[in-house]
């Protein structure tokens, strides 16, 4: 018997009234996160479902995402979160292709009709609105108080096996529809287990979870793992550097976990000269991942605020972690350092043959954090998934102490008259520019050599640097071929709701 609510209950045994979690004026112990879960579960066990059924949860980082999460994982059912950002006939999809019976749903304004997806999905009996202060609850339709008013608080534990699906990640993956990926009890348990040593845990630490627990990233790393050590959870529903600052002085947060552009943010709110940066002055671990982290971005952060970032690197299918860069050993820019605890690491050609030491291949990965396959698709788990290793569709290289450098997403790739730019490479160069804030490269169609290499470039403010003076900036540190044409000036970059820049809309 495993069961990944076992997270929450354990601290809630060891730790009844420390809080769980906050969110601005409200907050709930272990023990209350604890009752509400169980009240959860007998809601669904008394609406009938049955072990290893999926139930959908839209919500933000509030209070009763908890609640709901481990409740769903009490009542032995797999609980399938979905992206705040979709829209109605996403939220269709992803209700059909995950089957989901029962829905959770946090709807965020009047005119969000993103929640009428469950209208168009047959198998889905029961539909609960999730009542934040706050939050829209349209006439009619029950609400998660009235649902589970009256239903008993004690302990509920429907039995289930480590191998069992515990969690159904929706991920965009490089072709077609989003897939599901199903990670087991085990899978999630142990990779939130191993993340522990990484950052030396502490039952005192104080996280700040800006990052969507919808997503792997939050939710094994913050909410699994802060909740099995029993830390303090400080819910951000919505990311800004300034309010980030101000609640990690607030609350003395300890830890914080991001990804590049929210690093990118906290400098943005707090120059170098700004008493802002003392606001984290209790700050001991600083985590990204999800993206590449720019070595510009890394020192910067170090002389601001007089911490170091450790990377790491993940992907939905795997739980999500699969390197870090360890507090017990050196912290190397630019690597995503070390494979974690129980997972194996090698590089491979297109053939899934290893590729030659010191050449650059595609991440595969073995280990407890591989997903069990994509939910209902037996072809695209055949595509990525051989003889228990998982290919990840990213490149890296690996030094000779066993550190991992990512070169790239092999989909960004751009191929320029025949040769390969990594954009990665070239965002570094453009950030080291004094007047460049942000940069993102994409390939763009041309004519003559098949794809254009192309910058877009947020400037510091008040800056004027031009095209040219950039693309000069490039020449001087890259080779002709991997030096942008094109350089657009914005004064923001699309991001997805994890805050990762999106590439595929600038292409
Ligand atoms: P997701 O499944 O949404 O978590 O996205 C996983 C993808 O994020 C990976 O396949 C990588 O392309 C990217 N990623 C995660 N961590 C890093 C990192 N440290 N450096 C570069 N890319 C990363």
């Amino acid at each position: 018997m495993l069961n990944l609510s076992l997270m929450l209950t354990d601290s809630a045994r060891r730790l009844p009234g420390k809080a769980a979690v906050i969110e601005g004026e409200r907050s709930m112990t272990y023990r209350e996160v604890d009752e509400a879960a169980n009240r959860v579960a007998r809601l669904l066990l008394d609406k009938g479902l049955r072990p290893g059924d999926r139930v959908a949860l839209t919500c933000p980082n509030v209070l009763e995402f908890p609640a709901v999460y481990f409740g769903i994982l009490k009542a032995g059912a797999v609980v399938v979160p979905l992206n705040t950002m979709l829209k109605r006939g996403e939220v269709a999809y992803h209700l059909r292709d995950s089957g989901a019976r029962a829905y959770f749903c946090l709807i965020g304004s009047p005119d969000d009709e993103a929640w009428r997806g469950f209208e168009d999905s047959a198998s889905c009996a029961f539909l609960f609105v999730i009542d934040s202060p706050g939050a829209t609850v349209p006439p009619g339709l029950p609400t998660l108080t009235e649902a589970l008013r009256g239903r008993p608080a004690d302990d509920v534990l429907v039995p289930t096996e480590a191998t069992d699906t515990a969690v159904v990640l929706y991920t965009s993956g490089t072709t077609g529809r989003p897939k599901g990926a199903q990670l087991s009890h085990a899978n999630v348990v142990m990779n939130a287990l191993a993340t522990h040593p990484l950052f030396e845990a502490r039952q005192d630490d104080v996280y700040l979870v800006p990052l969507p627990l919808f997503h792997s990233f939050g939710q094994t790393v913050q909410l699994n793992a802060g909740f099995a050590v029993g830390s303090t959870l400080v819910l951000m529903p919505r990311f800004g550097g300034r309010t980030a600052l101000e609640l990690m002085a607030e609350h003395h947060v300890t830890f914080f976990a991001g990804v590049p552009t929210m690093y990118w943010a906290l400098l943005a709110s707090a120059g170098s000269d700004d008493p802002a940066s003392g606001l984290a002055a209790t700050l001991r671990v600083a985590v990204s991942g999800g993206a590449a982290l720019s070595v510009d971005t890394l020192s910067q952060f170090r002389e601001v605020f007089g911490l170091g970032i450790r990377e790491g690197y993940g992907l939905s299918e795997t739980s999500p972690t699969v390197a870090f860069n360890r507090l017990d050993r050196p912290s190397k820019p630019g690597s995503i350092g070390l494979p974690v605890w129980g997972v194996e690491v090698k590089l491979i050609a297109p053939d899934w043959s290893e590729v030659a030491a010191g050449q650059p291949g595609e991440i595969a990965v073995r280990g407890h954090n591989v997903m069990k396959g994509y939910l209902g698709r037996p072809e695209a788990t055949a595509e990525v998934l051989r003889d228990g290793w998982f290919r990840t569709g990213d490149i890296a290289t690996r030094d000779e102490e066993g550190y991992y450098f990512i070169v790239d997403r092999a989909k960004d790739l751009i191929v320029r008259g025949g040769f390969n730019v990594y954009p990665r490479e070239v965002e570094e160069a453009l950030m080291t520019h004094p007047s460049v804030s942000l940069a993102a490269v994409v390939g763009v169609p041309d004519e003559r050599v098949g794809e254009e290499v192309k910058a877009y470039v947020i400037r510091q403010p008040g800056s004027t640097v031009s095209e040219l003076e950039l693309i000069a900036w490039c020449r001087e540190r890259l080779a002709v071929y991997k030096c942008p044409r094109l350089v657009e000036f914005r004064e923001t970059l699309p991001v997805n709701a994890t805050g990762k820049i999106l590439k595929r809309e600038l292409r």
